[in-house]
């Protein structure tokens, strides 16, 4: 079976094994060892010196913590999205009462760094900026230092979603002044869902000592001081830690750089393929990302049953999401992947089309 959706991925069979292991203390010393490996293996892929706590909770909730324990209800945010993630990002704020003002881009298109910093201009001061690393809806990257650069001529917090990239493509949080950055346990980490991850810069905890937004159980002090003791507030997922180490295990032994440069050899082959077939790409391709690829479904194609097709030849391709729901499909390539199964994934492809004709 390829499992090729943008998340949960496919997990390798050591990381399966490891996550059968037997329950712990979480309040033990084994507990205390997996933390720490676990929390350090993770902080070399944020390329951060700061704090990285864990949540137990799929990514939303690490979107929700950055939100809550940085800001204020009525404090202006500058929610910048591509797409779906973007919006998610944006309504958590609004949820909690911020005050969003929200810059868009068409679908397929990345941030523009220079209309970021004419609205950071014009409508500001603005509290904290959101951004989108990698959006999974249209299968973009945002060139997050260059945004850096304009967010950091202000004041702003600068908040990153880094779910579907981290891990898959590299992220330099402290290097491009991200405060708060996330990721997710089932996207390029090859472990199941369930763990969630978030750092805290220096200035992210200055806010939080003044932030007013309700928390609780996204509440990072409160993680923050557990960790000193190697523990979590709460009981954590530990079957899903287990495999975070598992896997973590396997891709520092491959290497950053050479996963980073699987990813982009993968992604490009996904590309070119799909091109080849006659298909077009929904991003704009100076921005094209390296985990997940949108493809535009031809208008004499219907997309449910092409992936229905596909499905059935043991190929899980996802579906657009919102507007683009039926108008693209994705083709997620990240974190267990190789050469060959971006082959076997084009191949299926190159079958279905033909039977999924209108
Ligand atoms: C998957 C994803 C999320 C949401 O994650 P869940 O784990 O489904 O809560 C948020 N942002 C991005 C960019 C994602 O890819």
């Amino acid at each position: 079976m390829q499992l090729r959706i943008p998340g949960p991925t496919p997990i390798p069979e050591a990381v399966r094994q490891a996550s059968a292991g037997q329950m712990i203390n979480h309040r033990g010393p084994e507990f205390a060892e997996l933390i720490t490996e676990v929390t350090q293996g993770i902080k070399q892929f944020f390329q951060t010196s700061h704090d990285l706590l864990l949540l137990t909770a799929s990514g939303t909730g690490a979107l929700e913590a950055a939100i809550v324990n940085t800001l204020s209800p009525g404090d202006r945010v500058l929610a910048v999205s591509i797409g779906e993630f973007g919006e998610r990002f944006a309504e958590i704020a609004r949820a909690y009462g911020a005050d969003v003002v929200p810059l868009t881009s068409e679908p397929g298109r990345a941030a523009d760094p220079e209309a970021i910093a004419r609205t950071l201009k014009m409508n500001g001061p603005f509290k904290a900026v959101l951004l989108t690393h990698n959006e999974t809806s249209t299968g973009v990257t945002n060139d997050v230092a260059a945004i850096s650069q304009v967010v950091h001529q202000t004041d702003a917090l600068f908040l990153v979603d880094g779910i579907s990239s981290i891990s898959s493509i590299e992220m330099k949080a402290d290097e491009w002044g991200c405060d708060v950055v996330l990721a997710g346990s089932q996207k390029g980490w090859m472990a199941p869902p369930g763990i969630s991850m978030v750092s805290m810069g220096p200035r992210a905890w200055e806010a939080y000592a003044e932030a007013r937004m309700p928390r609780f159980y996204w509440d990072l002090g409160r993680a923050r001081k557990s960790f000193e003791r190697r523990q979590t507030p709460a009981t954590p997922a530990v079957s899903v830690l287990y495999a975070l180490r598992a896997s973590l295990r396997l891709l520092l032994a491959e290497g950053m750089e050479n996963v980073f440069e699987r990813h982009r050899r993968c992604a490009e082959k996904v590309r070119s393929g799909v091109k080849q077939l006659g298909l077009e790409l929904l991003a704009d391709e100076a921005h094209a990302s390296n985990t997940v690829t949108a493809v535009k479904v031809p208008s004499d194609v219907d997309c449910s049953r092409l992936l229905k097709l596909l499905q059935a030849d043991g190929i899980v391709l996802a579906s657009g999401q919102g507007a683009l729901a039926g108008k693209i499909f994705r083709i997620g390539h990240l974190g267990m992947i190789d050469d060959a199964d971006t082959e076997v994934i084009l191949a299926g492809l190159a079958r279905a089309l033909p039977l999924a004709k209108k």
